[in-house]
């Protein structure tokens, strides 16, 4: 790595509502901060592709100017992509299927562009300079306005035949009386413990009069996730038994994970993670209770994820070990 101190990446992070943009060099290192941006979306509600890649300029400027070798894009979508081709096989958030998205911005700014899931990315930035550094068998796992992650196997990435791994959260938990998905099924784990689940099951609770509190925090306006998290620390029984069915249902799922793969650790992202200081430390708990091994009992590692945003990191590492600048 000698001498490569100044070599970097632009990487971006484009979720459903919001896009993240930072330099990271080849160390890991946050050059600056994290900027956050809108995605721009048409009237019809599709996500403006020509608006994203107008958006990446000032930030593809900074980088050119900047002095030190400037590597090129990582970019990380939640949304299928094909990784041969940089395709953008469906992202059901910014209504895209079969858009070229990688070729288009190549197109636009003449640099290398590499693209990705959002989940493989942040799997990869935590395996490269995180918490899991080092750890042959984990699974990220992120707790957000979905559910879901992505396995690190044998000392690599697990990509599956199309890099689609991951999508446990659209296991069915109750494919009869559940909730409809965003993925088309109904009643996935996903519709149960999602940032939007909880703010649901919350609004419930106060359209049903059984929480006061949530009401109070909620005013006039719906229940959110935060609010939900807000009632359970102040002693809502409501709020309680909604975090608790939470934590159960992620435990289960979790510890599925590590009694089908054999996992040594689980690190943990997403906003619904950060709802409470001590979430992930009772999900760990938790989740022991469904394992099946006293191996796993005793060995598994739970985590919190390693970085403000670790799909930005996975991103600009992405860039690097794709250009052969550095290796896993
Ligand atoms: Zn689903």
């Amino acid at each position: 790595m000698e001498g490569k101190d100044n070599h970097f990446a632009l990487a971006i992070d484009i979720g459903g509502s919001k896009v993240a943009y930072a330099l990271i060099d080849i160390q890991g290192r946050l050059l600056g901060s994290i900027d956050k941006r809108a995605v721009p979306f048409y009237e019809n509600g599709v996500a403006s592709s020509e608006g994203l890649i107008a958006q990446m300029h000032p930030y593809i400027e900074q980088a050119r100017l900047r002095p030190g070798t400037f590597h090129g894009i990582g970019m990380g979508l939640c949304a299928n992509v094909d990784l041969r081709t940089g395709m953008v096989v469906l992202a059901p958030n910014l209504h895209w299927r079969q858009l070229p998205f990688a070729t288009l911005v190549t197109e636009a700014y003449q640099l290398p562009v590499f693209i990705s899931m959002d989940v493989r990315l942040a799997a990869l930035g935590e395996a490269v300079w995180g918490g899991a550094k080092g750890v042959k068998n984990f699974a990220w796992v992120t707790i957000g306005t979905g559910y879901g992650g992505y396995f690190f196997l044998d000392g690599k990435l697990y990509d599956g035949r199309h890099a689609f791994a991951g999508n446990f959260g659209h296991i069915p938990f109750d494919e009869v009386t559940g909730y409809p998905c965003g993925c088309g099924l109904k009643g996935c784990i996903e519709t149960y413990v999602s940032g939007p689940a909880i703010a649901r099951t919350g609004q419930a609770a106060v359209d049903a009069s059984r929480s006061p509190t949530l009401k109070r925090l909620a005013g006039k306006g719906r229940v959110t996730c935060e609010s939900v998290f807000q009632a359970e620390a102040a002693g809502d029984p409501a709020a309680i038994e909604i975090i608790e069915q939470v934590i159960r249902l992620v435990a289960i799922s979790v510890a599925g994970l590590v009694n089908t793969l054999d996992l040594d650790m689980i690190v943990l992202g997403g906003g619904v993670t950060h709802g409470s200081p001590d979430f992930v430390s009772r999900l760990d708990r938790r989740s022991r209770c469904f394992l099946m091994t006293e191996e796993a009992k005793r060995e598994l590692v739970v985590i919190k994820e390693s970085f403000p945003n670790s799909t930005l990191f996975g991103a600009a590492a992405n860039v690097f070990m794709s250009q052969g600048v550095f290796k896993c």
